[in-house]
């Protein structure tokens, strides 16, 4: 297939832009739903019920052109591993598209089965939303999590990842709150200590740091940068 021509916003017509062909799409993420098997605490979703699905119809008509052409795709949630939707599209990606590479954020606790394999043979990179390494701490940010589960799925990817030579790239991300903040170093640390590329923080923007002073922010940061030079493999310490 030939490479299509990398176009100027300027040099594409309004009329042009407004039909663009499905086919053009070469980075495709699609939000399977909302379900989700836990509650976290900073959470802004306000439905987790079935009825948040996206119509089949979207994945499995609508968007189909598009598959032959793109180089990537994102599958989300919600936790997409819960979402039968998700699990239906992954066994089409790996039984007809095999070219497309996978990224997905997930909670991990039923990263297995479908989603390992999938994952090992096509898989760009996974964020595992794990939030907290100690487990009280987990425990009061991740509601009905399972973190011993999501532990184990983690090393185990890791560990397949190293074995097969997989280009699969693993991440675990943590949304920074009053409670985690403290945590930031340990987190880093943890990751560097099982294997993982790259560690991702995220703001809160509702909630914000509201019980920390600045200085103490500044202070839990620079220490996470010090990990990081500690541990050149894992890569830097991002906001989103
Ligand atoms: S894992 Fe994601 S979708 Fe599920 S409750 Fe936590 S933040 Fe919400």
């Amino acid at each position: 297939m030939q490479p299509l021509p990398i176009l100027q916003r300027e040099e594409i017509p309004d009329e042009v832009l407004r039909n663009w062909p499905i086919s053009h799409l070469r980075e495709i993420l699609i939000e399977m739903g909302k379900q989700c098997n836990v509650r976290c605490s900073m959470c802004y979703q306000t439905d987790f019920s079935p009825a948040t699905r996206t119509a089949e119809i979207i994945w499995k008509e609508r968007l189909l052109p598009a598959f032959p052409h793109a180089e990537t795709l994102t599958i989300s949630g919600g936790e997409p591993t819960i979402l039968p939707g998700a699990r239906e599209l992954l066994k089409t990606v790996t039984t007809n598209y095999r070219h497309l590479k996978l990224h997905t954020v997930t909670n991990g606790i039923l990263f297995r089965g479908i989603w390992e394999e999938a994952f090992l043979a096509q898989g760009a990179s996974i964020n595992f939303s794990l939030n907290a390494v100690n487990p009280d701490l987990y425990a009061k940010v991740v509601q009905f999590g399972r973190q011993q589960e999501v532990i184990s799925n983690i090393e185990r990817m890791v560990e397949r990842r190293n074995a097969t030579g997989a280009a699969l790239k693993l991440r675990i991300s943590s949304v920074i709150l009053d409670e985690t903040i403290h945590e930031m170093p340990d987190f880093i640390q943890w990751a560097a200590d099982h294997g993982l590329d790259e560690v991702l923080f995220l703001t809160d923007f509702l909630r914000g740091i509201r019980k920390h002073s600045v200085e103490d922010v500044r202070k839990y940061i620079f220490r996470a940068y010090d990990v990081v030079d500690r541990n050149p493999p894992v890569d830097g310490v991002s906001a989103g």
